[in-house]
């Protein structure tokens, strides 16, 4: 047979272009000019098939948290594919890998989650937390509580209802199909969003505030659940400022309405505690989880319930939801490994007191007075980074997408992966990034965002 890097660059390009449809991509222009061959991988950095070391500064898609190359996860899915690869847990069945997981994850989340459902990506976890949702206000004879708010620009994934769940208009115009009474309200983006004299804290108020009158508009008795991720990650790394949460909370607990926090990108340690709504200081009532469960080194999703939201699913006859991967034994063991990691060599602890604040500084001196860098936000190892034509007076640049893929190009071609949405520059890099590796993606940003400007 053939090793895994028997092909020339060109010879994969030519096949890709052939034969794969990436994801959200246009693919007429990506097959003229060729995709990079990502081939292995290790810590903090990925090799093409070139030879080119790239540092990642997004950990892949926001989920390497542990690194690349972790003999750990590979150990734990070598040693389960051999023991038992593969066994549901629909009929009157359960795995070790999967108690393993389960009790780990209530060890690992606050003390009122303490049950979890499994599935295999962050979408499906969304569309889990749907029906979750519609059970517990059904089987407490409140069925008319359908609606689910969401917001604008934020992001759920992209099965239907992960789609119709987020607040991306370029994906609701190709998508007529859409699931029903999903409603979105603004996002708490200052910045991009904010007019007259508000502080950002008034404007993150009045931003929470929508919430209430979209109830009172609806009646709270139709309304099921709110959801959000505490930062909205893919729109752009945008963090509400302190007045939001709280209010959010207050909104939700006052006419009884879910509260649920899409952690697909904050849980596992992102901000420097374990789950980002630690942070900004809120108690959800179910969290979609993915991404960092595992790593990305094997596909898994979950669903957190809170106990006040498991008591009502446990008690009340069968759950009408199931996905053949449940609680899948190799991805639940990869999990365990995962998590005993990022536990055990206190990783996450480390982005808290000590990385986080140092990549934060770092970012806020270097681009201290940049000619168009008009925000930093952020905490722990992510932050965004707005471009802006004139930073003082808040103003964006009118191409703002196009200088955010011309600077995006001069990252990549500089061997630096930083994300660009829109006008803002993303970096999310693995838990395990070192000091030095954090001041080389900062000096690599530094250099493309000169350059753009
Ligand atoms: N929720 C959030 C906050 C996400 O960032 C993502 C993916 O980026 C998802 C849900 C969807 O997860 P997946 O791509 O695993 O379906």
């Amino acid at each position: 047979g053939e090793t895994r890097q028997a092909r020339s660059t060109a010879q994969y390009r030519a096949l890709d272009a052939a034969h794969h449809i990436h994801p959200f991509s246009d693919m007429g222009t990506l097959n003229r000019t060729g995709s990079r061959v990502i081939t292995k991988a290790k810590g903090v950095y990925l090799w093409d098939s070139d030879g080119n070391q790239i540092i990642d500064g997004m950990a892949g898609l926001w989920c390497v948290n542990v690194g690349y190359g972790r003999k750990e996860l590979a150990d734990a899915a070598y040693q389960q594919i051999q023991e038992l690869p593969f066994y549901n847990t629909f009929f009157k069945t359960t795995h070790p890998p999967v108690i393993e997981l389960s009790a780990l994850l209530a060890e690992i989340t606050p003390a009122p989650f303490n049950h979890f459902f499994y599935c295999n990506s962050g979408s499906e976890g969304n569309d889990t937390v749907l029906r979750i949702a519609h059970r517990f206000w059904s089987a407490q004879g409140k069925p008319s509580k359908k609606y689910v708010i969401s917001r604008k620009n934020g992001y759920h994934g992209s099965t239907i209802a992960g789609g119709t769940l987020g607040g991306m208009g370029y994906m609701h115009e190709q998508m007529p199909s859409k699931v029903e009474h999903i409603v979105h309200i603004d996002q708490p983006y200052f910045f991009g969003e904010a007019e007259g004299n508000l502080t950002p804290e008034e404007f993150a108020l009045a931003r929470a505030q929508q919430l209430e009158a979209k109830i009172l508009e609806l009646g709270a008795e139709n309304v099921a659940a709110f959801i959000g991720e505490p930062f909205q990650g893919a729109g752009g790394v945008i963090f509400p400022a302190s007045t939001y949460w709280p209010e959010i909370q207050r909104i939700c607990r006052k006419y009884d309405i879910l509260l649920v926090a899409d952690e697909v990108i904050g849980g596992f340690g992102r901000t420097g505690e374990w789950f980002a709504h630690q942070h900004f200081g809120f108690e959800p009532d179910l969290m979609t989880l993915a991404k960092g469960l595992t790593s990305g080194y094997v596909p898994m999703g979950a669903v957190a319930l809170h106990d006040r939201v498991a008591k009502v699913i446990v008690e009340n006859g069968e759950f009408n939801h199931g996905l053949t991967y449940s609680g899948h034994p190799v991805a639940a063991a990869v999990a365990v490994a995962n998590l005993k990691l990022l536990r055990d060599e206190k990783i996450v602890e480390r982005v808290k007191t000590d990385t986080g604040p140092y990549f934060q500084k770092l970012l806020r001196e270097t681009f201290a007075n940049h000619p168009i860098i008009g925000e930093i936000a952020g905490t722990g190892l992510v932050a965004g980074l707005q471009l802006a034509e004139d930073p003082k007076a808040r103003k964006r640049f009118a191409n703002g997408g196009d200088v955010g893929t011309i600077c995006r190009d001069f990252c990549f071609n500089g061997n630096l992966i930083m994300r660009a949405t829109g006008d803002r520059m993303l970096l999310s890099p693995p838990l395990v990034i070192t000091r030095g590796e954090i001041d080389e993606i900062v000096s690599k940003a530094k250099k493309a965002i000169d350059a753009t400007a």
